[in-house]
Formats: structure tokens, C-alpha cells, sequence
């Protein structure tokens, strides 16, 4: 009997897909090389506004570096697009 593998990130218990991680963490991994990284998809303004005002924020705060690395990763997304 064999035990079936699981992934080897801390607190996955996915079925092992390749590399030692499960199919979440080994997309993750060939994408970003991190497998525990967070992919932060990009937030469209209006949608961010929504969101900071839903949870207290001002629309305009400390966060705008983290608008400017999704706004970065967006314009990083299409330069990739616009290259394939
Ligand atoms: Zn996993």
C-alpha cells in the first residue's frame, strides 16, 4: 500500500501533481517561481475604490504603491500578450 502523495507546501493537502507540489502550486511555481507566492491579479480603479471604501479606506491612501505594482503587473500582462 502507498500512501498518496501530497503537496509539499505547508498546510496543502493536495494530491502531488509534479515537482513536489500539487497542480495549484506547480502552476504557481512555473509562473511566478514561488510556489507560495501570491499572484495578485490586477484591480480595476473603480473596483479598488468600491473595495477601500467597503472596508474603511479612504479612495486615496498609503496603498498607492500597491496600485502602482498592479497597475505594473497589469501593463506587465499586456506587454506579454502584445509579444505571444
Ligand atoms: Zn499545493
Amino acid at each position: 500500500m502507498t500512501a498518496t502523495r501530497i503537496c509539499t507546501v505547508d498546510a496543502c493537502t493536495d494530491e502531488h501533481a509534479a515537482k513536489g507540489y500539487c497542480q495549484k502550486h506547480y502552476a504557481r511555481w512555473r509562473r511566478t517561481g514561488d510556489p507560495e507566492g501570491t499572484y495578485t491579479a490586477p484591480i480595476p480603479t473603480n473596483q479598488l475604490h468600491y473595495l477601500r471604501n467597503l472596508v474603511g479606506l479612504p479612495a486615496e491612501g498609503p496603498t498607492n504603491d500597491m496600485l502602482q505594482r498592479w497597475l505594473d503587473q497589469e501593463n506587465d500582462d499586456t506587454r506579454l500578450a502584445e509579444a505571444s
